[in-house]
Protein backbone atom coordinates (compact mmCIF):
# COMPACT_ATOMS: atom_id res chain seq x y z
CA UNK A 1 0.00 0.00 0.00
CA UNK A 2 1.54 3.29 -0.91
CA UNK A 3 1.79 6.56 1.11
CA UNK A 4 -0.79 8.17 -0.65
CA UNK A 5 -3.57 5.11 -0.96
CA UNK A 6 -2.92 5.00 2.76
CA UNK A 7 -4.10 8.14 3.51
CA UNK A 8 -6.63 7.69 1.55
CA UNK A 9 -8.18 4.94 3.69
CA UNK A 10 -7.49 6.19 7.08
CA UNK A 11 -11.51 6.50 7.58
CA UNK A 12 -11.82 2.52 7.13
CA UNK A 13 -8.66 1.92 9.26
CA UNK A 14 -10.89 4.16 11.91
CA UNK A 15 -13.84 2.44 10.88
CA UNK A 16 -12.60 -0.86 11.64
CA UNK A 17 -11.68 0.01 15.00
CA UNK A 18 -14.13 1.97 16.61
CA UNK A 19 -16.44 -1.00 17.96
CA UNK A 20 -13.02 -0.99 19.93
CA UNK A 21 -12.75 2.41 20.89
CA UNK A 22 -16.21 3.03 21.82
CA UNK A 23 -16.46 -0.22 24.25
CA UNK A 24 -12.90 1.57 25.96
CA UNK A 25 -14.51 4.80 26.18
CA UNK A 26 -17.23 3.87 28.13
CA UNK A 27 -15.48 1.67 30.22
CA UNK A 28 -12.85 5.13 31.08
CA UNK A 29 -16.20 6.77 30.94
CA UNK A 30 -17.76 3.88 33.50
CA UNK A 31 -14.54 4.54 36.06
CA UNK A 32 -12.88 7.94 35.76
CA UNK A 33 -9.79 9.04 37.94
CA UNK A 34 -8.52 12.17 39.01
CA UNK A 35 -5.05 13.69 38.93
CA UNK A 36 -1.57 12.44 38.06
CA UNK A 37 -2.36 9.25 39.02
CA UNK A 38 -4.92 7.07 37.08
CA UNK A 39 -3.41 3.72 37.19
CA UNK A 40 -6.86 1.69 36.44
CA UNK A 41 -7.08 3.75 33.47
CA UNK A 42 -3.81 3.07 32.24
CA UNK A 43 -4.17 -0.54 32.62
CA UNK A 44 -7.32 -0.12 30.58
CA UNK A 45 -5.08 1.30 28.26
CA UNK A 46 -2.27 -0.84 28.25
CA UNK A 47 -4.28 -4.06 27.82
CA UNK A 48 -6.06 -2.36 24.76
CA UNK A 49 -2.85 -1.78 23.20
CA UNK A 50 -1.19 -5.48 24.57
CA UNK A 51 0.13 -7.67 21.49
CA UNK A 52 1.15 -4.69 19.53
CA UNK A 53 4.28 -3.67 18.38
CA UNK A 54 5.08 -1.06 20.64
CA UNK A 55 8.15 -0.27 23.26
CA UNK A 56 6.58 1.31 26.53
CA UNK A 57 7.98 3.90 28.77
CA UNK A 58 7.14 5.56 32.17
CA UNK A 59 7.98 8.17 34.82
CA UNK A 60 8.09 7.86 38.13
CA UNK A 61 5.90 11.49 38.97
CA UNK A 62 2.27 9.90 37.25
CA UNK A 63 0.89 7.03 35.69
CA UNK A 64 1.22 8.06 32.42
CA UNK A 65 3.37 6.57 29.31
CA UNK A 66 4.43 6.74 25.97
CA UNK A 67 3.99 4.15 23.19
CA UNK A 68 6.71 4.14 20.31
CA UNK A 69 5.82 2.46 16.91
CA UNK A 70 8.84 2.50 14.79
CA UNK A 71 7.62 2.14 11.36
CA UNK A 72 9.37 0.50 8.57
CA UNK A 73 7.96 2.76 5.49
CA UNK A 74 10.68 5.09 4.05
CA UNK A 75 9.72 9.10 3.47
CA UNK A 76 9.75 11.46 0.17
CA UNK A 77 13.39 11.63 0.63
CA UNK A 78 14.21 8.09 1.09
CA UNK A 79 14.70 8.43 5.05
CA UNK A 80 13.00 7.06 8.03
CA UNK A 81 14.18 9.86 10.25
CA UNK A 82 10.96 11.91 11.78
CA UNK A 83 9.41 11.20 14.90
CA UNK A 84 5.89 12.39 15.25
CA UNK A 85 3.74 12.50 18.75
CA UNK A 86 0.31 12.14 19.50
CA UNK A 87 -1.20 12.93 22.75
CA UNK A 88 -4.31 12.01 24.60
CA UNK A 89 -5.11 12.86 28.27
CA UNK A 90 -7.05 10.75 30.33
CA UNK A 91 -7.60 12.73 33.57
CA UNK A 92 -11.33 13.35 35.15
CA UNK A 93 -13.21 16.16 36.91
CA UNK A 94 -14.08 16.46 40.54
CA UNK A 95 -17.45 16.68 39.84
CA UNK A 96 -20.51 14.37 40.21
CA UNK A 97 -21.87 13.04 36.48
CA UNK A 98 -25.68 14.17 35.59
CA UNK A 99 -26.09 12.73 32.13
CA UNK A 100 -27.73 9.73 32.76
CA UNK A 101 -25.99 7.54 30.21
CA UNK A 102 -25.90 3.85 30.76
CA UNK A 103 -22.39 4.25 31.12
CA UNK A 104 -22.24 7.42 33.33
CA UNK A 105 -19.25 7.56 36.37
CA UNK A 106 -19.92 4.53 38.62
CA UNK A 107 -17.17 7.21 40.90
CA UNK A 108 -19.14 9.64 43.49
CA UNK A 109 -17.65 12.86 42.48
CA UNK A 110 -15.40 11.93 39.58
CA UNK A 111 -16.58 12.39 35.91
CA UNK A 112 -14.89 12.75 32.22
CA UNK A 113 -16.83 16.15 31.33
CA UNK A 114 -13.69 17.57 29.36
CA UNK A 115 -14.26 14.46 27.23
CA UNK A 116 -10.64 13.49 27.68
CA UNK A 117 -12.17 9.24 27.86
CA UNK A 118 -12.61 10.25 24.07
CA UNK A 119 -9.23 11.64 23.65
CA UNK A 120 -7.75 8.08 25.51
CA UNK A 121 -9.60 6.04 23.27
CA UNK A 122 -9.40 7.87 20.36
CA UNK A 123 -5.35 7.56 20.69
CA UNK A 124 -5.69 3.69 21.20
CA UNK A 125 -7.39 3.49 18.43
CA UNK A 126 -4.98 5.56 16.13
CA UNK A 127 -2.23 3.35 17.74
CA UNK A 128 -4.09 0.20 16.70
CA UNK A 129 -4.56 1.31 12.80
CA UNK A 130 -0.97 2.94 12.74
CA UNK A 131 0.45 -0.40 13.86
CA UNK A 132 -1.46 -2.33 11.09
CA UNK A 133 0.23 -0.30 8.48
CA UNK A 134 3.99 -0.59 10.43
CA UNK A 135 5.30 -1.84 7.60
CA UNK A 136 4.96 1.31 5.13
CA UNK A 137 5.06 3.59 8.28
CA UNK A 138 7.35 6.58 7.19
CA UNK A 139 9.30 7.18 10.84
CA UNK A 140 8.88 6.50 14.03
CA UNK A 141 5.21 7.49 16.58
CA UNK A 142 4.98 8.54 19.83
CA UNK A 143 1.63 7.87 21.88
CA UNK A 144 1.44 9.90 25.14
CA UNK A 145 -0.98 9.21 27.23
CA UNK A 146 -1.39 11.35 29.76
CA UNK A 147 -3.18 11.90 33.22
CA UNK A 148 -3.13 15.08 35.35
CA UNK A 149 -4.20 17.55 32.77
CA UNK A 150 -7.14 19.71 34.81
CA UNK A 151 -4.64 21.72 36.51
CA UNK A 152 -1.96 18.98 37.99
CA UNK A 153 0.61 19.61 35.04
CA UNK A 154 0.86 16.19 34.10
CA UNK A 155 2.24 16.86 30.73
CA UNK A 156 4.97 18.78 32.34
CA UNK A 157 5.69 16.15 34.99
CA UNK A 158 6.16 13.68 31.58
CA UNK A 159 8.57 15.86 30.39
CA UNK A 160 10.65 16.62 33.37
CA UNK A 161 10.44 12.23 33.46
CA UNK A 162 12.11 12.09 30.35
CA UNK A 163 9.19 10.74 28.14
CA UNK A 164 9.79 13.45 25.12
CA UNK A 165 13.47 12.70 25.09
CA UNK A 166 13.93 9.32 23.60
CA UNK A 167 13.02 9.56 20.77
CA UNK A 168 12.48 13.15 20.82
CA UNK A 169 9.53 14.07 18.41
CA UNK A 170 9.84 16.64 15.98
CA UNK A 171 6.13 17.40 16.07
CA UNK A 172 3.41 17.09 18.48
CA UNK A 173 -0.48 16.98 17.79
CA UNK A 174 -3.75 17.08 20.00
CA UNK A 175 -7.34 17.15 19.62
CA UNK A 176 -10.26 18.21 21.67
CA UNK A 177 -13.15 17.43 21.55
CA UNK A 178 -15.92 19.84 21.77
CA UNK A 179 -19.67 19.75 22.51
CA UNK A 180 -20.56 23.13 21.24
CA UNK A 181 -19.51 22.65 17.49
CA UNK A 182 -21.33 20.37 15.07
CA UNK A 183 -19.94 17.08 15.16
CA UNK A 184 -16.68 15.92 13.28
CA UNK A 185 -15.69 19.71 12.23
CA UNK A 186 -12.23 20.34 13.08
CA UNK A 187 -11.30 23.95 14.31
CA UNK A 188 -7.84 25.58 15.45
CA UNK A 189 -5.47 28.55 14.68
CA UNK A 190 -2.06 29.81 13.39
CA UNK A 191 -0.49 31.14 17.08
CA UNK A 192 -1.80 31.40 19.94
CA UNK A 193 -4.85 28.94 20.22
CA UNK A 194 -5.52 28.93 23.94
CA UNK A 195 -4.38 31.34 27.29
CA UNK A 196 -2.34 31.03 29.77
CA UNK A 197 -3.91 30.53 33.32
CA UNK A 198 -2.49 31.58 36.81
CA UNK A 199 -3.98 32.35 40.62
CA UNK A 200 -3.83 35.31 41.96
CA UNK A 201 -3.52 35.81 45.84
CA UNK A 202 -2.91 39.03 48.13
CA UNK A 203 -3.23 40.07 51.56
CA UNK A 204 -3.84 43.51 52.97
CA UNK A 205 -2.48 43.73 56.68
CA UNK A 206 -4.00 46.96 58.42
CA UNK A 207 -5.27 47.17 61.96
CA UNK A 208 -8.25 46.08 63.53
CA UNK A 209 -10.76 48.46 65.67
CA UNK A 210 -14.21 49.95 66.28
CA UNK A 211 -16.32 50.24 63.33
CA UNK A 212 -17.52 53.49 64.48
CA UNK A 213 -13.57 55.33 65.80
CA UNK A 214 -11.80 54.23 62.06
CA UNK A 215 -8.75 56.50 63.18
CA UNK A 216 -8.08 54.16 65.86
CA UNK A 217 -7.34 51.41 63.49
CA UNK A 218 -6.45 50.85 59.77
CA UNK A 219 -8.97 49.65 57.16
CA UNK A 220 -8.19 47.04 55.00
CA UNK A 221 -11.66 46.66 53.03
CA UNK A 222 -11.39 50.21 51.35
CA UNK A 223 -7.45 49.44 50.42
CA UNK A 224 -8.55 46.39 49.07
CA UNK A 225 -11.48 47.94 46.96
CA UNK A 226 -8.84 50.36 45.86
CA UNK A 227 -6.84 47.70 44.54
CA UNK A 228 -9.33 45.88 42.73
CA UNK A 229 -10.44 48.82 40.88
CA UNK A 230 -7.00 49.88 40.26
CA UNK A 231 -6.28 46.36 38.81
CA UNK A 232 -8.52 47.15 36.22
CA UNK A 233 -7.21 49.95 35.04
CA UNK A 234 -4.22 48.55 34.58
CA UNK A 235 -5.62 46.12 31.96
CA UNK A 236 -8.07 48.83 30.57
CA UNK A 237 -4.38 51.35 30.28
CA UNK A 238 -1.19 49.80 30.09
CA UNK A 239 -2.19 46.41 28.38
CA UNK A 240 -2.73 46.35 24.54
CA UNK A 241 -6.40 45.59 23.19
CA UNK A 242 -4.11 43.31 20.18
CA UNK A 243 -2.45 41.46 23.18
CA UNK A 244 -5.36 41.07 25.96
CA UNK A 245 -5.68 39.76 28.90
CA UNK A 246 -8.22 39.31 31.51
CA UNK A 247 -8.16 39.85 35.49
CA UNK A 248 -10.92 38.44 37.31
CA UNK A 249 -10.81 39.05 41.29
CA UNK A 250 -13.20 36.40 41.96
CA UNK A 251 -13.18 36.13 46.01
CA UNK A 252 -13.03 39.41 48.52
CA UNK A 253 -12.57 37.82 52.18
CA UNK A 254 -12.62 39.97 55.37
CA UNK A 255 -14.00 40.80 58.82
CA UNK A 256 -16.53 39.17 61.30
CA UNK A 257 -19.58 41.86 62.43
CA UNK A 258 -21.11 45.14 61.39
CA UNK A 259 -19.39 47.19 64.47
CA UNK A 260 -16.02 45.55 63.85
CA UNK A 261 -12.89 47.19 61.72
CA UNK A 262 -10.67 43.64 60.51
CA UNK A 263 -7.22 43.93 60.87
CA UNK A 264 -6.71 42.00 56.91
CA UNK A 265 -8.22 41.53 53.64
CA UNK A 266 -7.53 38.92 51.32
CA UNK A 267 -8.10 38.85 47.59
CA UNK A 268 -8.42 35.80 45.21
CA UNK A 269 -8.46 35.70 41.36
CA UNK A 270 -7.06 34.71 37.98
CA UNK A 271 -5.37 36.06 35.10
CA UNK A 272 -5.43 34.86 31.34
CA UNK A 273 -3.41 36.23 28.56
CA UNK A 274 -2.36 35.45 25.08
CA UNK A 275 1.50 35.71 25.31
CA UNK A 276 4.17 35.52 27.65
CA UNK A 277 5.30 38.42 27.46
CA UNK A 278 2.13 40.06 28.66
CA UNK A 279 1.67 37.63 31.26
CA UNK A 280 4.82 38.86 32.45
CA UNK A 281 3.87 42.18 32.60
CA UNK A 282 0.59 41.86 34.20
CA UNK A 283 2.54 39.67 37.06
CA UNK A 284 5.01 42.53 37.59
CA UNK A 285 2.06 44.83 37.67
CA UNK A 286 -0.13 42.91 39.86
CA UNK A 287 2.71 42.31 42.34
CA UNK A 288 3.46 46.31 42.21
CA UNK A 289 0.07 47.61 42.32
CA UNK A 290 -0.70 45.36 45.80
CA UNK A 291 2.30 46.64 47.45
CA UNK A 292 2.39 50.11 46.89
CA UNK A 293 -1.33 50.52 47.10
CA UNK A 294 -1.19 49.17 50.25
CA UNK A 295 1.85 50.95 51.59
CA UNK A 296 -0.01 54.39 50.42
CA UNK A 297 -2.43 53.61 53.04
CA UNK A 298 0.36 52.79 55.23
CA UNK A 299 -0.86 49.61 55.31
CA UNK A 300 1.03 46.26 54.01
CA UNK A 301 0.54 44.45 50.93
CA UNK A 302 1.75 41.03 50.01
CA UNK A 303 0.93 39.63 46.72
CA UNK A 304 1.65 36.11 45.42
CA UNK A 305 1.32 33.67 42.09
CA UNK A 306 0.36 30.50 41.66
CA UNK A 307 2.11 29.70 38.33
CA UNK A 308 -0.22 27.99 36.25
CA UNK A 309 -0.31 26.67 32.48
CA UNK A 310 1.38 28.78 29.77
CA UNK A 311 0.26 29.99 26.92
CA UNK A 312 -0.92 27.66 24.08
CA UNK A 313 0.96 28.27 20.84
CA UNK A 314 0.39 26.37 17.99
CA UNK A 315 3.44 26.60 15.16
CA UNK A 316 2.37 27.83 12.14
CA UNK A 317 3.01 24.79 9.81
CA UNK A 318 1.68 22.10 12.36
CA UNK A 319 -1.73 24.22 12.09
CA UNK A 320 -1.30 24.26 8.25
CA UNK A 321 -1.04 20.73 8.54
CA UNK A 322 -4.09 19.69 10.93
CA UNK A 323 -5.93 22.07 8.55
CA UNK A 324 -4.97 20.10 5.92
CA UNK A 325 -5.59 16.59 6.66
CA UNK A 326 -9.04 17.70 8.64
CA UNK A 327 -9.54 18.73 4.60
CA UNK A 328 -8.03 15.40 3.12
CA UNK A 329 -10.23 13.07 5.73
CA UNK A 330 -13.24 15.18 6.69
CA UNK A 331 -13.69 17.51 3.66
CA UNK A 332 -14.16 21.23 2.93
CA UNK A 333 -17.02 21.24 5.41
CA UNK A 334 -14.54 19.33 8.23
CA UNK A 335 -12.72 22.31 8.70
CA UNK A 336 -13.73 26.07 10.02
CA UNK A 337 -11.06 28.40 10.94
CA UNK A 338 -10.71 29.50 14.63
CA UNK A 339 -11.19 33.41 14.70
CA UNK A 340 -9.97 34.02 18.42
CA UNK A 341 -8.23 32.03 20.51
CA UNK A 342 -10.13 30.61 24.12
CA UNK A 343 -8.93 32.03 27.12
CA UNK A 344 -9.17 28.40 28.84
CA UNK A 345 -6.14 26.59 29.33
CA UNK A 346 -4.27 23.40 28.27
CA UNK A 347 -1.48 21.83 29.48
CA UNK A 348 -0.37 20.55 26.16
CA UNK A 349 1.26 24.46 25.98
CA UNK A 350 4.14 22.42 27.89
CA UNK A 351 4.61 20.04 24.77
CA UNK A 352 4.47 22.83 22.02
CA UNK A 353 7.01 25.00 24.15
CA UNK A 354 9.81 22.00 23.91
CA UNK A 355 8.18 20.60 20.16
CA UNK A 356 6.55 22.39 17.25
CA UNK A 357 2.80 21.41 16.81
CA UNK A 358 -0.84 22.24 17.16
CA UNK A 359 -3.60 21.64 18.72
CA UNK A 360 -7.04 21.20 17.30
CA UNK A 361 -10.98 21.02 18.40
CA UNK A 362 -13.36 18.81 16.98
CA UNK A 363 -16.90 19.07 17.22
CA UNK A 364 -18.74 16.36 18.66
CA UNK A 365 -22.35 17.35 19.20
CA UNK A 366 -24.68 15.32 20.10
CA UNK A 367 -27.01 14.60 17.01
CA UNK A 368 -30.08 16.57 16.87
CA UNK A 369 -28.53 18.70 19.13
CA UNK A 370 -27.79 22.44 19.19
CA UNK A 371 -24.04 22.80 19.39
CA UNK A 372 -24.78 26.75 20.82
CA UNK A 373 -26.99 25.25 23.78
CA UNK A 374 -25.67 21.96 24.59
CA UNK A 375 -23.91 21.50 27.66
CA UNK A 376 -20.73 22.69 27.36
CA UNK A 377 -17.22 21.49 28.41
CA UNK A 378 -16.89 20.83 32.47
CA UNK A 379 -20.66 20.51 32.81
CA UNK A 380 -22.41 17.62 34.46
CA UNK A 381 -24.74 16.84 31.79
CA UNK A 382 -22.09 17.19 29.09
CA UNK A 383 -22.33 14.11 26.36
CA UNK A 384 -20.53 13.89 23.08
CA UNK A 385 -21.21 12.56 19.67
CA UNK A 386 -19.43 9.48 20.04
CA UNK A 387 -19.40 8.93 16.21
CA UNK A 388 -16.72 11.44 16.29
CA UNK A 389 -14.57 9.31 17.67
CA UNK A 390 -13.55 7.29 14.09
CA UNK A 391 -12.91 10.90 12.44
CA UNK A 392 -10.90 11.89 15.24
CA UNK A 393 -8.84 8.70 14.87
CA UNK A 394 -8.63 8.77 11.32
CA UNK A 395 -7.23 12.98 11.56
CA UNK A 396 -4.69 11.59 14.08
CA UNK A 397 -3.08 9.30 11.68
CA UNK A 398 -3.32 11.15 8.51
CA UNK A 399 -1.85 14.22 10.46
CA UNK A 400 1.12 11.57 11.64
CA UNK A 401 1.63 10.01 8.71
CA UNK A 402 1.55 12.99 6.33
CA UNK A 403 4.20 14.91 8.81
CA UNK A 404 6.56 11.32 8.93
CA UNK A 405 6.13 11.39 4.79
CA UNK A 406 7.04 15.24 3.87
CA UNK A 407 7.49 17.20 7.42
CA UNK A 408 6.19 20.73 7.11
CA UNK A 409 6.56 20.97 3.65
CA UNK A 410 2.87 21.77 2.53
CA UNK A 411 0.95 19.68 -0.48
ZN1 LIG B 1 -10.99 20.38 31.06
ZN1 LIG C 1 -9.75 18.89 28.48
Amino acid sequence: MSLDEMAADWRGAADSVFDEVVTLRRAIHADPEIGLQCPRTSARIKAALAGLPLEFREGTSTTGFVAILRGGGIDRTGGNGRTVLLRGDMDALPMQEETGLDFASGVPGAMHACGHDSHTAMLVGAAKALCARRDVLPGTVVFMFQPGEEGHHGARFMIEDGLLADPAPDAAFALHISPNHASGVVTTRTGTVMASADTLHARIVGRGGHAAMPQGGLDPIPVACEIVTALQVYIGRQVSVSDPAVLSITKITAGTAHNVIPGEATLLGTLRTLSEATRVQCHAAFVRIVENIAAAHGAVGEAWIDTGYPVTVNDVRAAVLMRESAVEQLGEDGFEPMIHPIMGAEDFSYVLQAVPGAFAFIGAAPVGSDPATNPPLHNTRMTIDEAVMAKGVALHCAVATRFLERGFEAG
